[in-house]
């Protein structure tokens, strides 16, 4: 491709690329692609950057702002399949979202290095040919071990050490010698990535008809992506109430995906809650996805990202940042529980995983499905406009009935000190209990105690790191931050007026509530499950087993278990503090609450058995209480709606929240002061703040917020981006931009 260039300061476009870095740079830079090399746009390569070597991906046409004198050489191809131009254009699409530099999102599709390098070869044995009878070697010494390494080698399939040793029951050193003494051949073989496939041939359930009218509209959905990709583009919500099948219709979607050729990526909440679901799949397809999620060891995930790269992981379940991972060929993605609040991710690249599976698709051209009982408003107003399909199941599956929903008004009731269970919700536990069903009681808080203070002085035990209580988590015997982790065995005296056996826990967590439910009902087998007591899939799992199993009466949990989950015999949600969400006054606290407590009261009676739930408030007639009672939840929704739009709050506004932090005090101000004094203004444009944060200092770094809200018709991304150019940063502080923010602490 070399062409004369003796006469120009820049080499011709041919030999010139420019090569996006996974590090946090303003953009891609230009590198010369070296006689012979086929450094096409999306190929990994390697290219030097200040005496190291960096891996990278060719982002495009050169910039040319870089001299011929200064231009280095690209060093290497990596043996990958190339980033997919789809992959490419979402990179730069979330980086320009959500203000952050493009190699930092690029990071996030090469979040393991390591997979990066080819694999290396390692050792394997084969039955050396002239070995065979070995015995006839006198020299050679045959043990027992021997033989049974000789039994299980075969001529032509190689194993390796470790596993010729496990099978023949001998040690490692065993087999080397063997090979030392030339009784086995020696082969250098490259570990194939081997992974059972989701089989779409096999037969779904019957479905019934509502189920069949959806999964034939997304099913469709999917062959008209292959057929016709630039009319490939849509957005189903599939809403259908807790137990509608809403998982199976799915399948038929995935399937359908698998069918083409292509893969399928569905993305939840909480990988953790997934063992019934992944059952379900696997009895669906005959083999396992390929699950991603931050507990994955190294290896596995250099394997799970090559696998996925590959095209072998042909279905994958994950966490959020599953969406980064570099599929060639992504035909689907479904976004389980779409309204959870758990797809923001807060820190790093800040961004909705819901939103952004939209615009991967719009990329991609392939169909979304959002899966919910409980959308979120975005989500129906987008219905309502029309840029999304709704696709609906009204009923449960198998004519399961939805739960009655009550309300315990608190105010009536007469509870004993430090008793959170009322007298309603006690009988209602008895009767379920009597009639040999299960219960699952429901707060979201977990540990002992929310706070502890001295009754002599008054002291509150507070994280010295963050604007918090510490939580008395009392089966740990410990006093946690719950924002910032710490975590410290309990004082012995109050720190500050010293006085002993004077402390009180006040308010309940789990843990204390389980001490009521001891006392109560003391024949119910009882457990907890929090995302501290159940601390690893493995172990969410048993327990969801052992509910399954009714090895449990009583459930007691947070939010952690609201979801997925099917038990049978689950008759009784009893929900301890249903206004516990209410208080904070976020934008979506009233949205929130109603789709949380939504979910919890769908696992009660979602088979043959009836099931009720019973929910003590002290606000039984707020909205969110009537809805849930009166099931309208529409009408709900359309309220909340109609409140945001008079607000001018998402969707029908744009909202973006600045945080400042840092550890000195005086600079964070300085910097908040500095932004509030250069503060965009301009028709349909409010800036908040600068305020401190609720959560004013967290892990030890002062927080200051702003928050701009504008008209839709205004471009957020640029009013930022020229706000924040307008302030100097000392490199003592930081500035968090947040785009469509779901925290506000
Ligand atoms: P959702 O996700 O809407 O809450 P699920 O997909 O979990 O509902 O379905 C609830 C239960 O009903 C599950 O145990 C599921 O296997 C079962 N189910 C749903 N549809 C069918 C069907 N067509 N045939 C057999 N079982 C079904
Ligand atoms: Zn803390």
């Amino acid at each position: 491709m070399a062409t004369s260039r003796a006469t120009t300061s820049h080499s011709s476009l041919q030999d010139r690329v420019s090569v996006l870095l996974p590090l946090p740079l303003a953009g891609a830079y230009d590198y010369r692609v070296p006689p012979g090399m086929d450094a096409a746009p999306g190929a990994y390569v390697t290219i030097p950057l200040g005496g190291r070597q960096v891996n990278g991906v060719v982002w495009g046409p050169p910039s040319l702002e870089v001299d011929d004198k200064k231009l280095k050489d690209i060093i290497g191809l990596l043996d990958l399949p190339r980033v997919p131009d789809a992959l490419r254009r979402f990179v730069d699409w979330v980086a320009s979202y959500t203000l952050t530099p493009p190699g930092t999102v690029l990071r996030m599709t090469m979040s393991v290095p390591s997979a990066l390098d080819a694999p290396r070869a390692t050792t394997a044995y084969l039955l050396a040919p002239e070995s065979d009878p070995p015995q006839t070697d006198s020299r050679i010494r045959m043990t027992a071990a021997r033989e049974r390494v000789l039994a299980n080698l075969s001529a032509t399939e190689s194993r390796s050490a470790a596993a010729l040793a496990r099978i023949a029951g001998v040690s490692p050193t065993v087999v080397r010698g063997m090979a030392d003494a030339g009784l086995l051949r020696a082969v250098s073989v490259v570990q194939e990535i081997t992974l059972p496939q989701p089989d779409w041939r096999k037969p779904g359930p019957r479905l019934s008809d509502a189920q069949s009218d959806a999964a034939a509209a997304l099913v469709d959905s999917v062959r008209r992506s292959v057929a016709k990709p630039e009319d490939g583009f849509t957005v189903k919500l599939l809403d259908g109430v807790t137990g509608s099948g809403k998982t199976e219709v799915y399948f038929e979607a995935i399937a359908a995906a698998l069918a083409a050729g292509r893969q399928a990526l569905v993305l939840v909440p909480e990988i953790a809650l997934t063992a019934q679901w992944l059952k379900r799949f696997t009895a669906r397809f005959g083999a396992p996805p390929f699950e991603w999620h931050s507990d994955l060891t190294g290896a596995e995930r250099r394997h799970g990202w090559r696998a996925v790269i590959s095209g072998k992981a042909t279905v994958v379940v994950g966490a959020r940042s599953a969406l980064f991972l570099p599929f060639p060929s992504l035909g689907l993605i479904v976004v389980d529980e779409e309204h959870d609040s758990s797809f923001k991710q807060e820190d790093g690249v800040i961004y909705n995983a819901r939103d952004m599976s939209v615009v991967r698709a719009r990329m991609g051209e392939f169909p979304v499905v959002l899966s919910s009982a409980t959308p979120s408003l975005e989500t129906m107003i987008n219905t309502e406009t029309g840029r999304y399909d709704r696709l609906t199941l009204p009923e449960r599956h198998a004519g399961a009935s939805l739960p009655a929903i009550g309300l315990v008004d608190m105010r009536d009731e007469v509870l004993d000190r430090q008793s959170w269970l009322s007298p309603t919700l006690q009988q209602a536990v008895n009767d379920t209990l009597a009639a040999g069903e299960q219960v699952m009681l429901f707060l979201n808080r977990r540990g002992y105690a929310p706070l502890t203070l001295c009754r002599t002085c008054g002291h509150r035990l507070e994280c010295p790191n963050c604007t918090a209580w510490l939580v008395e988590h009392r089966l740990e015997g410990r006093l946690e931050c719950h924002h910032c982790g710490l975590s410290i065995r309990p004082p012995e005296a109050c720190p500050k007026c010293e006085a002993v056996d004077s402390f009180a826990a006040c308010g309940p967590g789990v843990e204390r509530l389980a001490e009521e439910v001891t006392l109560r009902f003391p024949d119910a087998r009882f457990e907890i499950m929090a995302s501290d007591t159940v601390q690893s899939p493995a172990a969410a799992a048993a327990l969801v087993q052992r509910m399954q199993d009714r090895q449990i009466d009583i459930l007691i949990g947070t939010q952690i278990m609201a979801k997925g989950h099917h038990f049978p015999f689950l008759t009784l949600v009893g929900v301890v503090d249903a206004d516990l969400g209410l208080a904070g006054g976020d934008l979506r606290a009233a949205e929130r609450t109603y789709q949380i407590l939504h979910q919890v009261s769908g696992r009660a009676g979602r088979a043959e058995r009836p099931g009720r739930v019973l929910l003590q408030s002290y606000r039984p007639d707020h909205a969110v209480m009537e809805a849930l009672v009166s099931g309208e939840r529409d009408r709900f929704m359309a309220a909340e709606a109609a409140s945001r739009e008079r607000h001018h709050m998402p969707p029908f506004g744009r909202l973006a929240a600045l945080i400042v932090s840092g550890h000195d005090m005086a600079a964070v101000d300085n910097v908040a002061r500095a932004l509030g004094r250069a503060r965009p203004t301009g028709n349909g444009i409010t800036v908040l703040g600068p305020a401190p944060a609720p959560l004013s200092i967290l892990r030890g770094r002062h927080r200051r917020r702003l928050l701009v809200k504008v008209t839709r018709d205004i471009n957020v991304q640029a009013l930022l981006r020229s706000w924040l150019a307008r302030v100097r940063l000392p490199g003592s502080v930081r500035i968090q931009t947040d785009v469509d923010p779901y925290s506000f602490l």
